[in-house]
């Protein structure tokens, strides 16, 4: 299949958001996200990699959209928070949100939804229904599924060793993975990489990723998640 740009969504600078849509309709989709968290550089180096594997893109007849980076502003600057200071991930309107501020870099903004990165998410959330979705941070390493996916965390751990784990370990209100459960009935593997060091670089990274991630999207694994 091919991917192809959709209409850009805007950040709070008036940044361009890219988002890329397969040309294969007949579902509910598999999202893609990186970037949710500006600073989380290797969940966006992993996905560029990604898409610029044509082989592979080839090989995959499923409907699919993929958000590169999601917070462009917090890339260019190198901070977690968008230009408002709002943790992106803490910031969906899922009946979690809270507007309780438990450390500055968890901010959840003034109102759920408040934040045009986020609007426009959801926005894509409303057109193309999702079925799943992927969502790609940087920490240390854990498959958190939220949702009936423990089947991909388990496939994806078979090749890269990563603890499985149904919670980070602390809550994370009016996040992906609280809202897309709830909202959709679509689950979210919210799959944390490690972090560069100076003993890992980001090609390491996707070393140690590229096999679970191809093999996963060229699996029927994702299959049912398309099904209406
Ligand atoms: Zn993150």
């Amino acid at each position: 299949m091919k991917l192809i740009d959709l209409k850009p969504g805007k950040s709070v600078e008036m940044s361009d958001i890219h988002a890329y849509k397969s040309d294969v309709n007949n579902g509910r989709y598999i999202y893609i996200l990186a970037g949710v968290h500006g600073d989380e550089v290797e969940s966006i180096y992993v996905l560029k990699e990604l898409l610029a594997n044509a082989e592979l893109w080839e090989k995959i007849n499923r409907p699919t959209i993929v958000v590169p980076i999601v917070n462009v502003d917090g890339y260019r600057i190198g901070t977690r928070t968008n230009s408002h200071g709002v943790d992106l991930n803490r910031n969906l309107p899922a009946s979690s949100w809270s507007h309780v501020i438990t450390e500055p870099q968890y901010h959840p903004g003034l109102t759920p939804l408040s934040e045009p990165e986020n609007q426009f998410l959801v926005s894509l959330f409303q057109k193309y229904p999702p079925g799943i979705a992927i969502s790609l941070h940087s920490w240390r390493p854990i498959l958190n599924y939220n949702g009936d996916c423990i089947e991909v965390a388990h496939f994806l751990a078979e090749r890269n060793q990563y603890p499985i784990a149904p919670s980070i370990g602390y809550a994370t209100p009016g996040s992906l993975g609280d809202y897309l459960p709830e909202k959709y009935s679509a689950p979210v593997l919210t799959y944390e990489l490690p972090r560069i060091g100076h003993l890992r670089t980001l090609r390491d990274v996707w070393d140690e990723n590229k096999l679970a991630l191809t093999d996963l999207l060229t699996s029927d694994l994702l299959n049912k998640y398309c099904l209406l």
